[in-house]
């Protein structure tokens, strides 16, 4: 009798059980899922339905209330928002993956070497382009010159673009086709003349006479170009990209692709600082889909410090009397200021010297005025003196920085600044303290996509081999959960998209990793072993190891 009622009990039991089990799309349990919600509570599972999470939970919480055909055991596996890049550039990056690789050459010669090889490679190609020499690595540490460029390809066109993209070396070929000649001025940028001859060394602006007189990029170029770019992203746990600098025609393919289904990475882009882009922007105002966001108009303060751009107060400390240079007139800034301010559109200015930060830190409270939420962002904010932090928090302008552009300055930054100037560059902590939060980027491909790199740089400040032994400046080093929300949430809130991404919450997209090794707890000798072992975008798969 008494087992009967038992029986009966438990047969409603699970028949009412069954009937309050919701059916949804995707289950992810048994994993250790850091939410990175205020409280940057863990948890152990969580529901999808229709691309986004709908609950949060207990493996019990949820596993009850819950049934998916597809069930993603993490096995105990750390479970993370999927990374945002602050600052990147996406299309750049797919760009540079078809173009010789120039990353890590040691001198000159073997730049040329590898040239050689890229140009048999692709014969059809109607320009030779590389990237990523950096003459700092290079004996001698001086710009050089086209000659041996000149022999080695007398009739096809060659631009080789710096590390840092503010700087390239071309052939006579190209200079011809872009009508440079020696001598020849203009705003923002140097033109390399020796004797009376071009080097090829092209400056800032100056790399515009070339680069505007290329072949016209297609749909095709394109779609190549951003495959290959979303599936190395994805292999570093990246589902949210910020393009920093883009142009209309760019914006439209990547809008084309992401409706077609081909691309399935987030963007949120910054269109160029360029009268097209205004006219066709500002008064529509921003744009924005389920994976496109544009909502930034990107200006230049001025160069790099590699190349000797970055504006400073004071002059270079290897270069006497020079100061390096704005890239524009100062009333642009200010007159661009004030029509943005009345937009919903952020103003996000590259700044990297002392002198070109202070610009453009006052141009930004001249026209916000105090406390305010339009989120105005300085990228980089590479050097700043001592009496301007306070500039930042005072109009909350978000200082966006990217942590391996520390480390992998640090060798030759104090040459440039000196050691007073020093202790206010790369200085993430002290910047974070302004507003209390701080995005962190990459810079791709201007250094490489990868996301344990700028967790690594962030938190203990040294390069992968781990040099310098106590890390370079270590009182401006991150915390780990402050790198976490740097690269996920507080990514998301420097786009206004802190509503939808960075976060594993009820209500928002579901973007989440898996990882092998957990960031929160790996010992720094292994941070850089640690690898993606699955990334979702909205709930879909979109790689796995
Ligand atoms: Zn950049």
């Amino acid at each position: 009798m008494r087992s009967a009622i038992l029986l009966i009990l438990s047969a409603s039991f699970l028949f009412f059980n069954h009937r309050s089990v919701k059916q949804v799309d995707l289950i992810v349990h048994h994993g250790r899922v850091y939410t990175v919600n205020n409280r940057f509570e863990t948890a152990q599972a969580f529901a999808v339905s229709d691309g986004k999470i709908i609950a949060v939970g207990s493996n019990e919480e949820i596993l009850k209330k819950y049934s998916a055909k597809e069930m993603i055991d993490a096995k105990g596996k750390p479970v993370y928002p999927g990374f945002i890049d602050a600052h990147a550039h996406f299309v750049s990056y797919g760009q540079s993956l078809y173009q010789a690789d120039l990353f890590s050459t040691n001198s000159w010669d073997e730049l040329l070497n590898r040239l050689q090889k890229f140009a048999a490679d692709n014969p059809d190609e109607a320009w030779i382009r590389g990237r990523g020499w950096d003459q700092n690595k290079w004996p001698g540490k001086s710009f050089p010159t086209n000659e041996k460029l000149n022999q080695l390809f007398p009739d096809k066109p060659v631009l080789l673009t710096r590390v840092d993209g503010h700087a390239t070396i071309v052939n006579e070929k190209a200079l011809e086709l872009a009508h440079v000649t020696p001598g020849q001025k203009l705003v923002g940028g140097e033109i390399e003349t020796k004797e009376g001859k071009l080097t090829g060394v092209l400056i800032d602006n100056a790399v515009d006479l070339v680069s505007s007189v290329l072949p016209q990029v297609t749909i095709a170029d394109y779609t190549k170009w951003l495959m290959a770019a979303q599936q190395n992203c994805f292999a570093v746990g990246l589902t949210t990209i910020t393009d920093c600098g883009l142009m209309y025609t760019d914006v439209e393919a990547i809008d084309r692709l992401q409706k077609d289904g081909k691309l399935s990475m987030r963007l949120y882009v910054m269109l160029s600082d360029d009268k097209e882009n205004f006219d066709r922007y500002l008064t529509k105002g921003p744009y924005k889909t389920d994976k496109l966001f544009v909502n930034g108009f990107k200006f230049y303060a001025d160069g790099a410090l590699g190349s000797r751009g970055a504006c400073l107060l004071e002059p270079y400390s290897d270069r006497a009397n020079w100061y390096g240079f704005l890239l524009s007139d100062k009333k642009h800034y200010d007159s661009m200021a004030q029509i943005l301010v009345n937009t919903n559109f952020q103003m996000c200015t590259h700044a990297i010297g002392d002198s070109g930060n202070r610009e453009i830190l006052n141009v930004y409270n001249r026209a916000l005025k105090g406390k305010n939420d339009k989120r105005w962002r300085i990228e980089h904010a590479q050097v700043i003196n001592q009496n301007d932090f306070n500039l930042f928090g005072n109009s909350n302008i978000v200082p966006s920085v990217q942590p391996t552009h520390a480390t992998s300055d640090m060798y030759w930054a104090g040459e440039r600044l000196g050691a007073e100037r020093l202790k206010g560059a790369y200085a993430y902590k002290q910047l974070m303290q302004q507003n209390g939060w701080i995005p962190l980027g990459t810079d791709f491909p201007v250094e490489d996509i990868s996301t344990f790199k700028t967790f690594l740089a962030a938190v203990v400040r040294k390069d992968a081999k781990g040099f310098p032994a106590n890390g370079f400046q270590i009182e401006n080093a991150l915390t780990r959960e402050e790198t976490i929300r740097g690269m996920t949430i507080w990514a998301a809130k420097a786009g206004f998209l802190e509503n939808e991404v960075g976060s594993i919450e009820p209500g928002k997209k579901a973007d989440f990793i898996v990882l092998d090794k957990d960031l929160m707890k790996v010992a720094e000798s292994d941070i850089l072993n640690t690898k993606v072992v699955m990334t979702f975008v909205g709930g879909k798969k979109v790689y796995e190891k």
